[in-house]
């Protein structure tokens, strides 16, 4: 057959790529059953404010692949969104942190602490995810107000009018909502100003560029314009004190990233909330 249907056919049976094909049909497939086999598991990465009180974390997707190991989102997460799995797999995030903080809550550890959790774009364009996921978290005994939506800019790439219903729909329920990545998509200062937003995060790629004599940081005006627009800004990727101390200077509200602290399993980050329980959680509302 690959040789009767012409050139780009017959390439579709290099051996190399009938292994990426067989790969990935195996990861799609793979990744069905992880659902039903209990191999998701959600990392916990700290977020500080200026002086170093926690704020709360950003909950991270894994999968302990029985034999690839410990996969991150970026091995998996576009085939979910390929395949619709990213629904079901939305879902179970959301379960897995509100049944986690509801844990964390019982045990008297997580007072005004808040959990941001990552959205794909496939979920902010179905007409029922707000009304699902509020459904969702309060069943599962939980304030929206704990959680925020991290969504990226792709998100509203299509149908910016439904997707900007869909976001007032979510704060109006009382999610918090955060732009990822931000300054790293197209999206225009207008359409900030359009959407409920409460927080935008400052990408990594701005972090690693903040130098001791850099004057007018990109970082700096992205704290600025979070400022205006009356959202919190949290810096993503901190990796150094140095980069620490600047984006305290330039007025950033909270920071996250391995010199903080690295993604970490549920057990592990229960710790660092027993160890703040002491102090107070830093309080989440813009200055
Ligand atoms: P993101 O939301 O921008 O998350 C930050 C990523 O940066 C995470 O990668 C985190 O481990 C990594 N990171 C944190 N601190 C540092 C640092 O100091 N230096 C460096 N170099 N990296 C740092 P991760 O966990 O591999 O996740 C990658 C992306 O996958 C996330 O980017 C997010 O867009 C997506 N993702 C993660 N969990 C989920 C999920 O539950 N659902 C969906 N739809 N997407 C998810
Ligand atoms: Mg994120
Ligand atoms: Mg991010
Ligand atoms: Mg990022």
């Amino acid at each position: 057959r690959a040789k009767t249907s012409g050139r780009h056919a017959a390439r579709l049976f290099e051996p190399q790529m009938q292994a990426e094909a067989d790969a990935r049909l195996e990861l799609e497939r793979g990744l069905r059953l992880a659902l039903q086999r209990d191999e998701l598991t959600l990392y916990f990465q700290p977020q500080v404010d200026a002086e170093g009180r926690l704020a709360g974390a950003e909950a991270l997707l894994r999968w302990r692949n029985p034999t690839l190991g410990m996969l991150l989102p970026g091995g998996f997460i576009h085939i979910a969104e390929e395949t619709g799995l990213i629904h079901a797999l939305g879902q179970w995030v959301v379960d897995a942190a509100c049944s986690q903080l509801r844990e964390w809550h019982r045990l008297g550890l997580a007072d005004g602490i808040h959990l941001s959790i990552n959205v794909s774009p496939w979920q902010i364009a179905q007409p029922q995810f707000a009304d699902d996921l509020a459904a969702r978290v309060l069943a599962a005994g939980i304030e929206p107000s704990a959680l925020t939506l991290e969504l990226t800019e792709s998100a509203l790439l299509g149908d910016f009018d439904a997707a900007r219903q869909t976001l007032q729909q979510l704060s109006d329920a009382g999610f918090r909502l955060s732009l990822d990545d931000f300054g790293t998509g197209y999206s225009s200062l207008a359409s900030l100003q359009q959407l409920p937003l409460d927080e935008l995060k400052i990408d990594r790629s701005f972090v690693v560029a903040l130098q001791p004599d850099s004057t007018n940081p990109l970082a700096g005006f992205i704290v600025d314009i979070g400022k205006r627009l009356g959202m919190i800004t949290v810096a993503e990727g901190v990796e150094t004190d140095e980069q620490r101390t600047m984006l305290a200077a330039l007025g950033c509200n909270l920071m996250q990233g391995h010199f903080i602290g690295m993604p970490m399993p549920a057990e592990e980050f229960q710790h660092w909330l027993a160890a703040c329980h002491a102090t107070n959680a830093a309080p989440l509302s813009a200055p």
